[in-house]
């Protein structure tokens, strides 16, 4: 771990300052926030992250679920992900977010872990954390280890000939499939981004992740109203039962009225480089029957794009499968 500067902002305004005054004093070093730390500690250990300057965040006022006048909900930034999976409004309005915190990590890290940081979690590729090997997210430039090398759960869909990563998260897949909006505060002021514009696909510039600039802070995530009569799912498909990374999983949001879907919102993990809203499965779910053969169609929708590697092909099998059973689930409970 190299050196760093470390402050604790008194509130959001001072924590956008002390970041912007860091990046002039220090000509543009990079700054960092730090609440949890369950990703940003890991990582400056192996000097994957390399920060001039840390700033604590963990004090602020951002660890509220608060219900919205228009029937949503406001999550801060802050908020703990064992906090947020067992908060009343979010078990039985967003059942999808609950189950999919509740699927992520163990029960120490989500007792640490903030919504924020896991908006921005990094992708678990070995080679971004091992800096003995070239990978083009971590040294822009420098090749991509995976591509050619080990695989196996690499993304399918999103990916490019600079990066393959996948994006780790389970409550990223439920936010995406729930249409929230990341509430942004930098130098410029605020900002709101629909979360599928949040996400930068890794193209030539895979070391971009999110539209964020250097010093914006997250400071709430806002949820729409449930769409009515919906019911949700996650489902999470791994290579063992608990603290494991998802090799496929699926968040579904399915409204059956009159034996019709008539709303349907279709998220992927584990096989996108970003949380992997899919409108190709969406389509061919609404008006559809909620059979078996609707499933398995959207299922094939979403993932016609899919561009495996040498070791990473039974992912595309693995997620249609995982999306058949949520939507089941979900559908015809
Ligand atoms: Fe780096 Fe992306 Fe290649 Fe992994 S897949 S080595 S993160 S460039």
């Amino acid at each position: 771990m190299e050196l760093f500067q470390l402050s604790r902002a008194r509130d959001v305004r001072d924590a956008i300052q002390a970041g912007a005054a860091a990046q002039t004093a220090q000509q543009g070093a990079e700054v960092r926030f730090l609440a949890g730390g369950t990703t940003l500690l890991d990582l400056m250990k192996l000097n994957v992250e390399r920060p001039g300057r840390v700033v604590d965040i963990s004090r602020l006022p951002l660890n509220s679920v608060e219900a919205s006048p228009d029937g949503g909900v406001k999550i801060g930034a802050t908020v703990r992900n064992a906090d947020l999976a067992q908060h009343p409004l979010i078990r039985e309005r967003y059942a999808v977010l609950s189950q999919a915190l509740l699927a992520g990590a163990s029960a120490q890290l989500r007792n640490m872990a903030t919504t924020g940081g896991n908006l921005l979690q990094r992708t678990r590729c070995v080679y971004f954390r091992d800096t003995a090997m070239p990978c083009n997210k971590r040294e822009p430039g420098s090749g991509c280890a995976a591509i050619g090398g080990f695989n196996r759960t690499q993304a399918i869909l999103g990916v490019s000939d600079a990066c393959i990563a996948s994006n780790p998260s389970d409550m990223n897949v439920a936010l995406m499939a729930l249409e929230a909006t990341v509430h942004i505060f930098g130098v410029r002021g605020e900002r709101q981004v629909p979360i599928d514009d949040f996400y930068l696909l890794p193209g030539t510039t895979p070391q971009r992740e999110t539209v964020l600039e250097p010093g914006d802070l997250v400071t709430h995530v806002t949820l729409p109203p449930p769409a009515p009569g919906s019911r949700s799912v996650y489902l999470k498909l791994r290579d063992r039962a608990s603290y494991e990374f998802a090799l496929a999983s699926a968040a579904v949001i399915v409204t059956v009225a009159n034996g019709r879907i008539s709303h349907a919102r279709v998220a992927l993990g584990g096989v996108g480089t970003k949380p992997w809203r899919s409108r190709e499965a969406e389509a061919a779910l609404v008006s559809a029957a909620p059979d078996e053969a609707s499933f398995a169609r959207a299922a094939a929708a979403a993932l016609a794009g899919a561009k495996p590697q040498s070791q990473n092909g039974f992912k595309v099998e693995l997620a249609q499968r995982c999306l058949v059973h949520a939507l089941k689930e979900a559908a015809t409970a």
